[in-house]
């Protein structure tokens, strides 16, 4: 069975035409579907703000009634929902637990790398620091000192120490400290 639509003027199917049972003819709209919808797109169009403030007066006058039908589904679909959320949390756990890893994993790397440069460097520094704080130490060990320290090593007295030696001595000092601080893996 098929019928002209009173709008577009087109044959078509009587299953493209709304039901309408005030239609004593056939029981179905004298407009097709598709005019139906390009009717309604329209209107909604040029009626964008009614339409809008028809809603939100709606959704005032019947807040209390909107928030209990709310509150029932929520209670009727509670298990439903439930499963629902597990489920979305499942998903995103994993992704979740995913991204964590994967960041914490390239993280590890990264700072493990930055960590190294900084110790490297900073170990240098530290060394280089303390073999020219060494380095001025000894330079500061006083005559008396270092002729002290010879008497101790050795069966002389201080009469017997000439200043040569004690330049001597002082310079030993300073290479078996270096030969100490090269150990470590310092470039001098
Ligand atoms: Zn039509």
């Amino acid at each position: 069975m098929t019928k002209i639509c009173s709008k577009c003027k087109e044959e078509k199917n009587i299953g493209k035409y709304d039901l309408n049972p005030s239609n004593k003819k056939d029981g179905h709209r004298s407009d097709c579907k598709e005019c139906v919808k390009t009717r309604c797109k329209e209107y909604s169009k040029i009626h964008k703000r009614e339409i809008a403030e028809r809603k939100r007066k709606y959704w005032e006058k019947h807040r209390k009634e909107i928030a209990e039908k709310r509150k029932e589904y929520r209670q009727d679909h509670k298990e439903e929902m439930a499963e629902k959320r597990r489920k979305y949390l499942k998903i995103n756990k994993e992704k979740v637990a995913n991204r964590r890893k994967n960041y914490s994993q390239s993280n590890k790397e990264e700072m493990a790398e930055a960590w190294a440069k900084y110790y490297q460097g900073h170990k240098e520094e530290r060394l280089k620091y303390s073999m020219q704080y060494k380095k001025k130490e000894v330079q500061k060990l006083k005559n008396n000192y270092i002729k002290a320290m010879i008497c101790q090593k050795s069966e002389l007295k201080h009469k017997d120490i000439s200043p040569v030696m004690v330049d001597l001595y002082r310079s030993l000092i300073l290479i078996y400290r270096e030969i100490k601080i090269n150990k470590q893996g310092v470039t001098l």
